[in-house]
C-alpha cells in the first residue's frame, strides 16, 4: 500500500487541526483515534477566545457559530481565605467569545471540520512509531484486532498526554513536578449561575486550584487540579478534594450537592515547564499535550494544542514540499514557531505557578495587593492580554 503523506494520531484538537491544516493544502493525510467519535474528553471545556479565532480562519466560523456554545463573561478568582476577586472581559481582536464547549461536542465539530476538507478517518490504537534508520516512516497499531503497519512521509503524535508516539521518541516521563492531575464532573443543580468562570483556590489544592466553568443556567462543568508531587506528598484522594469544594459554603449555598455529580472522571495533564522538550524528530513531529503544551498556572491545554496541531500540520506541508523530513529541517521550521508563538507565555506561567501559586501564603498576599490596586492591575491586566479587553 502506498504510504500517506501524514499520518496523524489522535483527532483531538491537535490532531484534527493538523490534519484539516493539511487537508486544505491537499495532503494525503489519515487520522487515527483508538474511540469511536463523539467521545468524551476529561476536560473542563474552557475554550478561549484566540483558540476560537485560529479555527475560524481555518473555516469553521459558520459549524462554530451554529453549535451555539455557552459564552462566559467574566471571571471570579476566590482565594484560600475566601478573599473574592472578579473581573469582566471582552474579546479584542478576535472578537470570538470565551465558550465553555462539552468536549463530546467541540471534538467531534473539529473532527468533521478535519474530514469535510479532505482528511480521512480510522478507528486504531497505535502502540509505537515504526522507526527504521533512525526516521519514522508509520505507525504500529491495533486495527479491529489486528497489527498492523500504517506508513506514511511524515508521522504527527496528537495522542494527548499518555501518548504512544511521544514514548516511543522521547527517552524519559516528565517529572512529576511537571505534571498534574484533575478530576471533572457535571453539576446541574445550581440554582442559577452567572455568564462567569471561577476559579477558587485552597492550600490542598496548591499549586492547582478547583473551578466552575457554567454550561447553562444550572449546569455546569466543576473539578480540581492539583500537581502530580503535591498531590503524592499529601496522600488525600482526588474524590475527596473534589467533595471538600462542593460541599464548602460556596457552592452549597448555591445548591450544589455531592451527590448529584454525574459523569465523574480523572485524567491527567503533562505541564509545559522550563525545560525545552524535543518536539521534532527525523520523519515525526508532536503537537498538543503529546508534546507537554499545557499551561503550568491554568491547566489550560486546548489553545496550545490547536497552535501546535496547526502549526505542525504547516511544517509538514513545507517538509513534504521540499522532500526534506529530517529531524533539522522539521525542527527549524516548527520547533521555531512554535518556541515564538508560545514560549513566552509557557515560561510565565510556569514562574507564576512555581513562585505564587504553590504558596498559599503567596498567593493568599497577592489577593491582598489585588484588592488594594485593582484599577492598575486591571489596567495591566488589560495591557497583557492579546486575547482579552479587561473591562472592570
Ligand atoms: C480535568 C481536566 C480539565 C481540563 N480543562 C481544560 C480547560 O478548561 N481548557 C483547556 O484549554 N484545557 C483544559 N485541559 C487540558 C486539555 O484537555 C488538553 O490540553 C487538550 O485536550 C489537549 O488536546 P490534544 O489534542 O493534545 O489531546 P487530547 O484532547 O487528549 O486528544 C488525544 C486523542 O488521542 C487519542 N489517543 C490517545 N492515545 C491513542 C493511541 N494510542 N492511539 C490512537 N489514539 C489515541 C484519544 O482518544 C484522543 O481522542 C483539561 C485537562 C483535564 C484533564
Amino acid at each position: 500500500m502506498k504510504p500517506f503523506d501524514v499520518v496523524i494520531v489522535g483527532a483531538g484538537p491537535a490532531g484534527s487541526t493538523a490534519a484539516t491544516a493539511l487537508a486544505r493544502r491537499g495532503r494525503d493525510v489519515v487520522l487515527l483515534d483508538r474511540a469511536e467519535f463523539p467521545r468524551d474528553k476529561v476536560c473542563g471545556d474552557g475554550i478561549p477566545p484566540g483558540t476560537v479565532g485560529i479555527l475560524n480562519d481555518l473555516g469553521m466560523a459558520e459549524s462554530l457559530r451554529a453549535a451555539e456554545f455557552h459564552a462566559v463573561d467574566s471571571l471570579r478568582l476566590v482565594s484560600a481565605r475566601g478573599r473574592d476577586w472578579r473581573l469582566r472581559f471582552r474579546p479584542k481582536r478576535t472578537g470570538a467569545d470565551f465558550f465553555i464547549a462539552p468536549r463530546l461536542r467541540f471534538d467531534e465539530l473539529l473532527r468533521s471540520h478535519a474530514l469535510a476538507s479532505g482528511a480521512s478517518f480510522q478507528v486504531a490504537q497505535a502502540r509505537a512509531p515504526v522507526i527504521e534508520n533512525g526516521c519514522v516512516v508509520g505507525v504500529r497499531a491495533d486495527v479491529g484486532g489486528v497489527e498492523r503497519e500504517i506508513r506514511a512521509r511524515i508521522v504527527i503524535g496528537a495522542d494527548g498526554a499518555t501518548s504512544a508516539i511521544a514514548r516511543g521518541l522521547l527517552p524519559e516521563k516528565p517529572p512529576e513536578a511537571h505534571r498534574a492531575v484533575a478530576i471533572r464532573a457535571y453539576l446541574d443543580d445550581f440554582d442559577s449561575l452567572p455568564r462567569t468562570i471561577e476559579f477558587h483556590f485552597g492550600a490542598r489544592f496548591a499549586p492547582g486550584y478547583a473551578w466552575v466553568f457554567p454550561i447553562g443556567e444550572r449546569l455546569a462543568n466543576v473539578g480540581v487540579i492539583v500537581r502530580t508531587d503535591r498531590f503524592k506528598r499529601r496522600g488525600v484522594p482526588i474524590e475527596a478534594l473534589l467533595r471538600e469544594f462542593i460541599e464548602g459554603a460556596d457552592l452549597r449555598v448555591r445548591g450544589a450537592r455531592f451527590e448529584s455529580l454525574r459523569d465523574v472522571a480523572t485524567w491527567q495533564l503533562p505541564l509545559a515547564a522550563r525545560v525545552r522538550v524535543p518536539r521534532a524528530f527525523d520523519g515525526a513531529l508532536l503537537a498538543g499535550d503529546a508534546a507537554r503544551l499545557v499551561d503550568a498556572l491554568t491547566g489550560e491545554g486546548i489553545h496550545n494544542a490547536v497552535v501546535s496541531g496547526k502549526l505542525a500540520g504547516e511544517a509538514a506541508d513545507r517538509a513534504l514540499a521540499s522532500g526534506d523530513v529530517s529531524r533539522a529541517a522539521l525542527s527549524a521550521d516548527y520547533e521555531n514557531r512554535l518556541e515564538a508563538e508560545v514560549a513566552r507565555l509557557v515560561r510565565r506561567s510556569y514562574r507564576c505557578q512555581k513562585y505564587i501559586t504553590a504558596y498559599p501564603s503567596v498567593l493568599e498576599a497577592m489577593f491582598v495587593l489585588a484588592g488594594a490596586f485593582r484599577g492598575r492591575i486591571t489596567r495591566w491586566l488589560d495591557r497583557v492580554s492579546t486575547d482579552f479587553e479587561v473591562v472592570e
